[in-house]
Order: structure tokens, then C-alpha cells, then sequence
């Protein structure tokens, strides 16, 4: 698991673009551009509403056909969260052994990376001679909030979140 920077990934893709005789549009620049710009989770809809912030004419299909590029080549990890909807994560990129707390009320996303989780890897690597490609703990949880008031007020929040 060897971590590369986000913008070495980002003319990787450009790369493999134009492996595919795929046309870098001003529409799939926005979408890459918004992709490698967060290190937020986020959701096709939520890609679609950024991807159009930097080009209003974006649509709904170039972000549905874009993302299982990004994802079949590991430049964004599908996650599976329980919910209809799934959330995407740009940070494996830069941080491929990093694992997930969500709370179970406001669906705010933590990352947390854990050294014993790298030793299990070496554990792994030294008693059973296996190379691990990928290891994700995913906890649910409670966060603070939800604890003391016994709802999140950031509920709403959380899911209309804009790119940093
Ligand atoms: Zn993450
Ligand atoms: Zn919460």
C-alpha cells in the first residue's frame, strides 16, 4: 500500500484518458478537477453539484460515466456506507490505509488511521507470506453530539456540505 500525491494521480488519470481515446472535454476537466480537489466523501449528486460550479454545462451522465473510471482504477474508493446512496472517498490516494467512523444519526465521516492496523498488515505479511492490497476497518458510531443531545444538529449540514 504505497501511498502516491493526489496530483501525480491526477495526470495519471489524464494518462489514462487518453489511453482510452477519451477527449479531456472542459466537462470531464470540472468532474477530475472536483475529484482531486476534495478530501471530502462524496456523492455522485454531490460531484455533479461541484463539477458545475466549475462548469455550469456538466451533466448527470459525464459524472455516471467518469466516477467507475476513477474507481476501477483506484483513484476514488467506492465505499459502502448501508445507505441508498454511494459515498465516494478521494483520499485513498494519499492515504491508502486510513478507515471510517460514521455516525449513525448525522452520517458525518470521520478518517482515522491506526498503527495497530499496520501491524496487523505486517502480521500478515511475516506469519502468512500474503502482500495486502487493501484492509478497511469501518466502525459505526455515535459521535458526540448524538450522545449528549440524543440527535445530531448537524444532520443537515453534513449532507450539503461544499468542497473545502
Ligand atoms: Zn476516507
Ligand atoms: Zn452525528
Amino acid at each position: 500500500m504505497v501511498a502516491r500525491a493526489k496530483t501525480e494521480a491526477k495526470k495519471e488519470f489524464f494518462a489514462l484518458l487518453a489511453r482510452r481515446k477519451m477527449r479531456l472535454t472542459s466537462q470531464r476537466l470540472a468532474i477530475v478537477e472536483a475529484v482531486f480537489g476534495t478530501d471530502q466523501h462524496f456523492t455522485a449528486e454531490q460531484l455533479l453539484a461541484w463539477s458545475r460550479l466549475r462548469d455550469p454545462s456538466v451533466s448527470r451522465a459525464t459524472v455516471y460515466r467518469t466516477l467507475p473510471l476513477l474507481v476501477q482504477n483506484g483513484f476514488v474508493q467506492a465505499l459502502n456506507l448501508g445507505k441508498e446512496e454511494t459515498v465516494y472517498d478521494p483520499n485513498y490516494v494519499d492515504h491508502p490505509s486510513h478507515s471510517h467512523i460514521i455516525c449513525t444519526d448525522c452520517d458525518e465521516i470521520v478518517e482515522f488511521e491506526s498503527e495497530q492496523l499496520a501491524e496487523i498488515e505486517s502480521q500478515i505479511r511475516k506469519q502468512l507470506g500474503f502482500q495486502v492490497d487493501s484492509m478497511t476497518l469501518q466502525v459505526t458510531a455515535r459521535c458526540g453530539e448524538f450522545r449528549r443531545l440524543g440527535f445530531c444538529q448537524k444532520r443537515e449540514r453534513c449532507s450539503h456540505r461544499d468542497p473545502s
